[in-house]
């Protein structure tokens, strides 16, 4: 990742532990997501709630120049990571602690992922291949990775999941919640599969759009 100037020493430092911890305690896709983050030029910024409108974020770092690249031609995830950036609310770090930080990068590396992946898969110039989530697919995915690394994790990681209503508790048994992941996209985000928001194309104005062939000089 490549942070921005303005971060600090000690949120580097607590970000960069969040990321071993998910490599040592996370599943085949969360360990790929944190060294997603860790191996590419991801642009990472850390800010306030206020502007980065949530706990976290993920949106396109310049828009205009992505659509540029992808129009260019065959741009792997590694290199699409370059035009994604990652953003995590200074309160997170303050107040959530390293299970704040941890869960954050899990559910936004998710979506950071997803971003590559739609400016990777434009850049093929080829509708069938374009990966193009909904809003609610994108959220969904991205929730159900948090909620299975809280799970994975256990204790108290655990019990904030099942607080957020990202899992739920059968005597001794913890599994995730699909019907409480349903029902915080709804209340939180307005999304279902009735109204599932934007495509994530739409994360460029005009939006990203598979590079087609260029036809020119027929007649
Ligand atoms: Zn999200």
């Amino acid at each position: 990742m490549r942070y921005f100037a303005d971060v600090s020493k000690q949120d580097r430092q607590k970000i960069g532990q969040a990321l071993r911890d998910i490599r040592h305690f996370g599943d085949r896709l969360q360990v790929a997501i944190a060294r997603f983050i860790e191996k590419t030029e991801l642009n990472l910024f850390v800010g306030p709630v206020s502007v980065v409108r949530g706990s976290g974020s993920v949106q396109l770092e310049n828009h205009k120049r992505a659509r540029k690249r992808v129009e260019k031609g065959t741009l792997d995830l590694k290199e699409a990571a370059r035009h994604v950036r990652l953003n995590i609310a200074r309160e997170t770090i303050d107040t959530g602690g390293q299970r704040g930080i941890e869960g954050t990068l899990v559910h936004e590396g998710k979506h950071a992922l997803d971003f590559a992946r739609m400016l990777s898969t434009a850049s093929l110039g080829d509708v069938a291949k374009f990966f193009n989530p909904t809003a609610f697919q994108k959220e969904y995915s991205a929730h159900l990775t948090a909620a299975l690394y809280l799970r994975r994790r256990g204790g108290e990681y655990a019990d904030e999941g099942i607080r957020l209503g990202l899992l739920k508790e059968s005597g001794s048994d913890v599994s995730v919640d699909p019907e409480g992941i349903r029902d915080r996209l709804s209340r939180n985000y307005g999304l279902s599969p009735e109204r599932p928001g934007a495509r994530l194309e739409t994360a460029s104005d005009p939006p990203i759009r598979p590079a087609g062939p260029k036809i020119s000089g027929l007649f």
